[in-house]
């Protein structure tokens, strides 16, 4: 997917400051952190969004995977994962990823 931003982080066209990585999976800082901790976990396969990936069920144990990598890594003891799908949840950038948040509160029900 050359016109796909994650894709181009994968091919190491585009910067990124990477937490983790695997063979499958790429774990990397949010360019516009929305808490002390924001790291994105995705897929190195290109997968559309969380829906997407149930079609691909190794690539979602791969990047569960990472999200508890990326939670070991950073010994987070409390972390609030988020799959934006579709526009009107805010997702923006259409090859899937989890948000992974932590070092503040965050409130439930989320707004
Ligand atoms: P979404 O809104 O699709 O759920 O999340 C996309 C996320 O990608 C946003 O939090 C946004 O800050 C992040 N983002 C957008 N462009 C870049 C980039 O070039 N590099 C990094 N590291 N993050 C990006
Ligand atoms: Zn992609």
């Amino acid at each position: 997917m050359d016109d796909c931003l994650f894709c181009r982080i994968v091919a190491g066209e585009i910067p990124a400051t990477v937490v983790h990585e695997s063979e499958q999976v790429l774990a990397f800082q949010d360019v516009n952190p929305q808490a002390p901790v924001h790291v994105l976990v995705i897929p190195k396969r290109h997968v559309g969004n969380i829906g997407e990936l149930g079609a691909h069920p190794e690539s979602a144990a791969y990047v569960l995977a990472g999200i508890r990598a990326v939670a070991d890594e950073l010994n987070l003891q409390s972390y609030r994962t988020v799959f934006n799908t579709g526009g009107d949840s805010g997702q923006t950038v259409f090859h899937v990823h989890a948000h992974v948040l932590s070092g503040r509160s965050f409130g439930w029900p989320p707004g």
